[in-house]
């Protein structure tokens, strides 16, 4: 077998205080792995610049003109991590054989890239990296996880239990990933779909290099909501949530007069009445919500507006690249 060319593909979103080091780390692990014979010397990594405030591009850019290995792509906008991750993976997808997706921030242990890649040649498509521990996450966060994962269980959905977008997928599999045309893509639960053969490598997860999380609870929640559906209309989940409100005040409300009568105040009718008008509105409101939560993932579907827009792609220039003129 002749050595598979590999990319790395790298979202980074304001990342310019621990880049440096992902830079010269990821850099000198492609280098070993060309060494041993495992890689083509053609592989890169590739840094996908999602619309930064700061200095992330510039870094990415200079490192370019200076290491063959390191190419840069640059979205005209912030995406989001799922469609940056796209963004980078389908650039990649016709220069290479197999496409490794690691977070810039450096908590995936980068040597299980080398498993990865022993087990891609080994003849398996899809290679998971899945968490052995999760000490690094605060408790609250590794009990919300286990409920969503708890629930997508329930709902049927195959999702790789602790495992986020560290993983490797070979070039036929990212062809059929792109044939999922929806426009929020969910990305660990659609690429279980795919169904190649796949397997599992297990590493201990660190915590976040430098710089803050990008995912703070307001977007934990978000994206979690989103793996549900799939997608949300805000307004219609308001109406939703008004009508679980209203639901739980009927409750109270009914616990409360029927103590009330126990206690021998009694007043015909009004009680029975009042607590069934909320309990039947708000089991209405939250019904239409939740319909509407299904009318609103439509409409966004229908719209078909594309996931990213790529701005600069240094991927497939030539090096050196400062001699080029673009
Ligand atoms: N990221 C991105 N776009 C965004 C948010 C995050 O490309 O809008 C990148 C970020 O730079 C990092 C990865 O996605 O490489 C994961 O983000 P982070 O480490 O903040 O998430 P956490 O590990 O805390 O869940
Ligand atoms: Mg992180």
């Amino acid at each position: 077998m002749n050595e598979p060319v590999l990319t790395i593909v790298v979202p980074c979103y304001n990342e310019e205080e621990v880049l440096h080091d992902t830079i010269s780390q990821l850099t000198n692990l492609l280098r070993e792995l060309e060494k041993e014979k495992l890689v083509s010397v053609k592989s890169k990594i590739l840094f996908v610049d999602d619309g930064s405030k700061d200095a992330t591009w510039q870094l990415i850019y200079k490192e370019s003109l200076k290491e063959e290995r390191v190419r840069g792509l640059k979205l005209s906008r912030n995406v989001g991590h799922q469609n940056a991750l796209l963004a980078g993976v389908f650039t990649a997808r016709n220069a290479s054989d197999c496409v490794v997706t690691i977070d810039a921030d450096l908590q995936d242990d980068l040597t299980v890239i080398r498993e990865f890649v022993l087990k891609f040649r080994e003849g398996f498509d899809i290679v998971y990296g899945v968490r052995q521990k999760r000490d690094s996450d605060s408790f609250f966060k590794r009990a919300t996880a286990q409920g969503f994962y708890s629930f997508m269980k329930m709902l049927g959905v195959d999702l790789v239990y602790n495992h986020a977008d560290f993983r490797l997928m070979s070039k036929r599999s990212l062809a059929e990933l792109e044939k999922f045309e929806e426009v929020n893509l969910f990305l660990r639960g659609i690429v279980p779909l795919i169904g190649y053969n796949s397997t599992s490598v297990y590493y201990d997860r660190k915590e976040r290099m430098a710089g803050e999380t990008k995912y703070p609870l307001k977007k934990m929640l978000a994206f979690s909501l989103e793996g549900i559906t799939s997608f949300s209309v805000t307004p219609i989940r308001l109406v939703m949530l008004c009508g679980f409100l209203s639901f739980f005040i009927s409750l109270f409300l009914g616990a409360y007069f029927f103590a009330l009568k126990a206690f021998g105040h009694t007043e015909t009718g009004w009680t029975s009445l009042i607590a069934s008008i909320w309990l039947i509105g708000g089991l209405q409101l939250i019904a239409i919500g939740l319909v509407g939560e299904y009318v609103g993932k439509i409409y966004k579907e229908s719209k078909r507006r594309p996931k990213y827009i790529v701005d600069i792609d240094m991927f497939n220039l030539p090096f050196p690249r400062h001699l080029i003129n673009t």
